[in-house]
């Protein structure tokens, strides 16, 4: 049975996510962006809370923590490389490392790029990567710490895991990452009728994530880098795809 996976809206513009494990009642929580929000939700569900797994260091992601292992005793993993600006870690864990969850298997990756220690968590038996500020909905987070070259490689290494999986990322950023993405490839059939999607999902207040990852692949700019057409669109034909990468991130950095 694949884990059941709830989308907890935090903060203004978070997300948060809780996985299920049906069979043994057992709960995991992905980022900790407000505490209250995800009390709330576990107690409409009369779920307790076990597991807390961290993306990487910033508040919006980890502030929730301390008051959430206080009140359910939940024990938390991160990056071992980013323990140093963690919460205390009981599982620190590295880049192609894998650990069982309530008996599913989850495949850590390093994704650095948005902070240097950034990690996923894939979790092939429920088809879902969590992807955090790291491959976004539409778009890619900010590098705050990393280098073009090292988000190229960590989106790339995303963009090899199976594309019918769904892509659990950490904010709702998707109308505006869709009017950018929309300057770059303005002609693409897929991201417009995807905005379109956006447009309506967002006027009933629901959210865009998660997403699938093959139309993350359709139509995600960040994801498309190395497309032929999607390079010369920008003029450069011919191109290594982490140049071209490198000028998007530039472009939606000013947009
Ligand atoms: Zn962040
Ligand atoms: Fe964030």
């Amino acid at each position: 049975m694949p884990l059941e996976i709830v989308t907890v809206p935090c903060l203004s513009d978070n997300y948060a996510f809780l996985l299920h494990d049906t069979e043994s009642g057992q709960t995991a929580l992905v980022d900790a962006p407000d505490a209250d929000a995800i009390t709330a939700e576990l107690t409409a569900r009369g779920w307790t809370l076990d597991e807390i797994l961290l993306t990487h260091h910033h508040w919006d992601h980890i502030d929730g923590v301390a008051p959430l292992r206080e009140a359910y005793g939940a024990k938390v993993t991160g990056a071992a490389a980013d323990a140093h600006r963690l919460p205390k870690l009981d599982r620190a864990v590295n880049d192609g490392e894998s650990f069982d969850l309530f008996g599913h298997e989850v495949q850590v990756l390093d994704v650095s790029g948005h902070t240097i220690g950034h990690i996923a968590f894939y979790i092939p038996g429920s088809n879902a990567v969590f992807t955090a500020d790291s491959l976004m909905a539409l778009g890619c987070g900010r590098l705050f710490e990393g280098t073009p070259a090292q988000m190229w490689e960590s989106l790339s290494k995303l963009m090899r895991l199976p594309a019918d999986i769904l892509v659990y990322s950490g904010h709702e950023y998707t109308q505006s990452n869709a009017a950018f993405a929309l300057t770059i490839e303005p002609d693409n059939p897929a991201l417009k009728s995807r905005i379109a999607q956006i447009d309506s999902a967002r006027g009933t207040g629901k959210a865009t994530v998660p997403s699938a990852m093959q139309l993350e692949l359709d139509t995600n700019p960040f994801l498309r880098a190395h497309l032929p057409k999607v390079k010369e669109l920008l003029g450069m034909a011919g191109a290594e795809p982490v140049e071209v990468f490198t000028e998007i991130r530039k472009r939606k950095d000013s947009f």
